[in-house]
This record gives structure tokens, C-alpha cells and sequence, in this order.
């Protein structure tokens, strides 16, 4: 496939989004809707764990705002901001040209409206990916829930074949687990919360690697990923880049109103990570 080009038109869009068509849609499990994403623009994108969405309106021609003074967005006169939301990159296809996004189809929300209607030819904004990837480490230890499940995926194909841990996934019952292909030292825990199986608690009650170098990485509903990133920080000691936890959504508030009050969970630890993470890209090159 080849490479983007200079006179691509998503340069010229605020946070360089670009416009991709839904390809396929299918329903994976009772409540996971995958929309498969392609088209001219996806030449050259980057492969990392976090896309941004920039949804349509449900009526009318869509706005793709452009890059504004200040990085504002620029937008037409009249038009506002189209809503956006964030999603995993669940699997990325170079050559094929196509990117899933895999949806939980919870009920009610801009994004889970959208992922529920969306037909093929349909257009939508992707900003990205970006966004830190797990560290090697001798020990993984992967918790999350449903909304999490596209994003483990993805780790689960990245991990070297001899990478050892456990992983812990809270799906709302049978049904909706997936096949999944993980390396032979890595143990799965599939967690059904219908039938009152609960993350946090199970994650705590698993042994821990004694004398390990542990990485653990959390995402899930804003709750438990609060307990989980206490437990590993305070509780067993992991360093500030030794873990990564967000909050995924909050009960209760949007993703815009969660990322507003409450950025998404992400303690100082998180920032110093980054900073620690920088600097050290800065003195090696
Ligand atoms: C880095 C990152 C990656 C993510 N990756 C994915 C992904 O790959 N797939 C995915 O499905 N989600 C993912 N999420 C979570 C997703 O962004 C939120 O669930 C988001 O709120 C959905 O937007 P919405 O427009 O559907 O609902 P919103 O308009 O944001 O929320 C409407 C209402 O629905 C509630 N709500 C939101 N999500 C859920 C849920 N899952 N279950 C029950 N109630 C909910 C809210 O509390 C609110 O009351 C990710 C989040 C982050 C930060």
C-alpha cells in the first residue's frame, strides 16, 4: 500500500482527521458491533492503540472541521463542533487497506447509536491512533471489561510468544466472550457480571508474581479502574511506569462530561510516566 502523500486532504483538518467509509458491519457478539473503516484515505495511518471518532450528524451533511489559528478548529459558519468519542484500534490491515472498531452496544450514546445504524458508504472522522503501548515486562497482568475487550485483543496479538502473566476480562455473560489467540503462558480469566463476578475483586483474590518485573494495564468503567491502579500502586508498590490505568467511561456522564471533570482517571502517575518516558527519548537520540 502506498504511503500518504503531501496533498492528502486530511492534513489540512483540525488533528488531522480523516474521512473514512464503513466497508462491513458485523455483530460479533449479541452486544459488540464491529464497523470495519476504509477507503482512500486510511493510506499511510499509524498502527497505535487509540483512535479518536468524529461522528456525523444524524441529519445533514457532515462537518470535518479544518486547523484553525491557535489549533483551534475551524469551522463553517453556523456549524458547531460534531460530537466525538474515543475507541480502540482493534486490528489494523495495511494491506488490505481496513481498521475495525469494535463497539459496545450499551444502549445509549452518540458513538453506540451511531455504530448500531451505520451501513456500508456511510463516512466518519478518525483522529489518530495514538496513545502509549504496554511495556516489556516478565509479568502482564491485563484486567478490563467489555469496552476494554477490542483494546486487549490488540495487546494479546502484540506480546512476544513466550510473554507470561494473566488477564482478566469482565463480559456481562457467556455470549459475549471471543476467541481470542494469546500466548501459551498467559492465563485467561473470562468474568461474568451477570452472574456477579467482579473485576476488581478478582484481580486482587489472584496471586501475586513475587520478585517479578510486572507491567499492569486496566481499563475499564471509571470504579474499578480507581481500586484496580490503588491496589497495584499503593497496595504492591509497581512504579509510576510500571502500570497504566484509565478509566474507560464513568456511569452516569458522557465521555465528554467524564474527560472534562475527571480526565478519565489518569493520576499524576500517569503524566510523570509520559514526561519520564519523553525525556528519556530526548537523551537517547
Ligand atoms: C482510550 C479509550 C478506548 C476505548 N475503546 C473502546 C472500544 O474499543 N469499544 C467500546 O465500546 N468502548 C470503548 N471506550 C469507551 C467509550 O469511549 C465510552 O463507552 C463512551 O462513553 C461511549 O460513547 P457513547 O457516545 O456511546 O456514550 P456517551 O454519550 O459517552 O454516554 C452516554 C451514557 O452511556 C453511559 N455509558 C457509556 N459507555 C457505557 C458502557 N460501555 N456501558 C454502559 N453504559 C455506558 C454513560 O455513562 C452515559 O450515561 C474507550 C474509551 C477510552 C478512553
Amino acid at each position: 500500500m502506498s504511503q500518504a502523500s503531501n496533498d492528502d486532504p486530511w492534513r489540512a483538518r483540525y488533528r488531522n482527521i480523516r474521512v473514512l467509509d464503513v466497508l462491513r458491519v458485523t455483530r460479533v457478539t449479541p452486544m459488540m458491533q464491529r464497523v470495519t473503516l476504509g477507503g482512500d484515505e486510511i493510506r499511510g495511518i499509524n498502527d497505535a492503540p487509540n483512535i479518536k471518532l468524529v461522528l456525523p450528524p444524524r441529519e445533514g451533511a457532515p462537518v470535518w472541521p479544518l486547523k484553525g489559528d491557535n489549533g483551534k478548529p475551524l469551522l463553517p459558519p453556523g456549524r458547531s463542533m460534531p460530537i466525538t468519542r474515543t475507541y480502540s484500534l482493534r486490528r489494523l490491515d495495511r494491506d488490505r487497506g481496513e481498521l475495525d472498531v469494535d463497539f459496545v452496544m450499551h444502549g445509549e450514546g452518540a458513538a453506540s447509536t451511531w455504530a448500531e445504524h451505520a451501513r456500508p458508504g456511510d463516512k466518519i472522522g478518525v483522529g489518530g491512533p495514538m496513545g502509549p503501548e504496554v511495556r516489556p515486562a516478565d509479568w502482564y497482568l491485563i484486567a478490563g471489561d467489555h469496552t476494554a475487550l477490542p483494546a486487549i485483543t490488540r495487546i494479546l496479538c502484540q506480546l512476544a510468544p513466550d510473554a507470561r502473566g494473566s488477564v482478566f476480562i469482565a463480559v456481562p455473560n457467556a455470549a459475549e466472550r471471543q476467541q481470542l489467540s494469546i500466548p501459551p503462558g498467559m492465563k485467561l480469566h473470562w468474568l461474568h457480571t451477570e452472574e456477579g463476578d467482579d473485576l476488581e475483586r478478582s484481580v486482587r483474590a489472584a496471586p501475586w508474581p513475587e520478585g517479578k518485573k510486572v507491567y499492569a494495564w486496566f481499563a475499564a468503567e471509571s470504579t474499578a479502574v480507581r481500586s484496580l491502579r490503588n491496589y497495584v500502586r499503593h497496595e504492591r508498590g509497581l512504579g509510576r511506569s510500571e502500570f497504566l490505568a484509565i478509566g474507560y467511561w464513568r456511569r452516569g456522564m458522557s465521555e465528554p462530561e467524564y474527560h472534562e471533570k475527571l480526565d478519565h482517571d489518569r493520576g499524576e502517575d500517569f503524566y510523570e510516566a509520559i514526561r519520564d518516558e519523553l525525556q528519556h527519548a530526548h537523551e537517547h537520540h
